[in-house]
Formats: structure tokens, sequence, C-alpha cells
């Protein structure tokens, strides 16, 4: 770092912080900004601090959203008393792909994992509850992935609701055990969410 301008370390830095990228790409992207136009930069750097500033979390299901309700919840056609739990913004994605889930989501934003130090209180489990104390809802149907992580936040979920009378289904697997909701394709998911089964 030592050889650069302070103001390139600080880039290539910044650019180190971001997922997947090591530090022979951070050096790649800060060359390109260095010879890019001063308006590419701007609108970059805009649009980066833009996504930060106006989108937020759906106040009903965590969803990101640049308003209050996020376009599923403010949707009337869409089934309320049917929530799908998924660990990240990009499941949701990924189950609209399918356009067979007529349902709500309700987004974690992780999944429990001791080893990693996140606990039930660190993902949005207490808001999901919340949600369900009002009556509404019928079926919980819990899409976290099939790795550890996601099968040890379903089986606390379940447990959760088991006293609350509420019918709690898990995707049937056919995504392969360790894999990604956000890769797996519309078909393999489409009929992961139709084999759900309760437990
Ligand atoms: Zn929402």
């Amino acid at each position: 770092m030592e050889f650069y301008a302070a103001p390139i370390a600080r880039l290539i830095e910044e650019f180190e912080k971001l997922p997947g990228i090591g530090h022979k790409t951070a050096q790649r992207l800060a060359f390109h900004v260095l010879n890019s136009s001063q308006e590419n930069v701007e609108n970059l750097a805009n649009a980066l601090i833009d996504a930060r500033m106006k989108v937020k979390h759906c106040s009903t299901c965590h969803n990101i959203s640049d308003s209050d309700l996020c376009p599923v919840c403010s949707n009337d056609r869409r089934h309320v008393n049917i929530i799908c739990v998924v660990e990240d913004p990009k499941d949701v994605i990924a189950m609209e792909r399918t356009r067979e889930y007529k349902g709500t989501y309700h987004v974690l934003h992780g999944a429990i994992s001791p080893m990693d130090g996140i606990g039930p209180n660190d993902i949005k489990i207490k808001e999901l509850l919340d949600r369900i104390k009002d009556g509404k809802v019928d079926e919980v149907i819990l899409a976290t992935n099939p790795n550890v992580e996601g099968e040890a936040t379903a089986m606390y979920i379940s447990k959760l609701l088991k006293p609350l009378g509420i019918k709690t289904t898990r995707i049937a697997h056919g995504i392969p055990v360790g894999g990604n909701l956000e890769y797996t394709d519309e078909v393999t998911l489409s009929k992961a969410l139709e084999g759900r089964r309760e437990i």
C-alpha cells in the first residue's frame, strides 16, 4: 500500500471491504475509477449514497423497500394469511421469480449461527412473532436455506410457532443440501414450495 498515493490507497482499502473483492480486484477497480470521467465517478458515488439513504426495510416484512411498505405487502391481491420466511432479501427475489407464490414474506436478515455469534435476537424473529400475534396468519412456510444455519433457524422458529397453533411448513428438499435459495432455479424452487411439509 505504501507505493500508492494516500487517496488511491484509501480507495483500494474501501473496495477490499466489499464481499468477494480481493486485493487484486480492488486495485483494478481503483485504477478504473482513476481513468473514468469525473461524471461517471460522480454517478457511481451518488448511486451508492442514494441506495443506502433511500432503501429501507418494509415495516411489515423487513424486505428492502424504498417506501414504508414493500410492493408485496402493499399489493392487496397477496394472501396475508401465508408468510414465507426467508433469510435474505435476495431470497424474496428468487421466490418471486417462480411466479407461484401468492402469499407474503418475512425477511430474517440472517440465520441463527452460534459459530458466528448470531443468536435469535440478532435476526428478525421477534418481528415475525409480533406479526403473527394479530391472528390473521394460517401458515408459516420456513424457506430458510437448507444448510446447518438455515435448518437450525427453521427448527427454532417452528418450536416457537407450535404452541400458537399455526401450521408451520418447511420447503421440501430438492434444493441441494448446503445450497442457497438465491442460486436455486425457478423450477426446483417451485417444486420445493409445492412439496412443503408440516413440521
Ligand atoms: Zn413488505
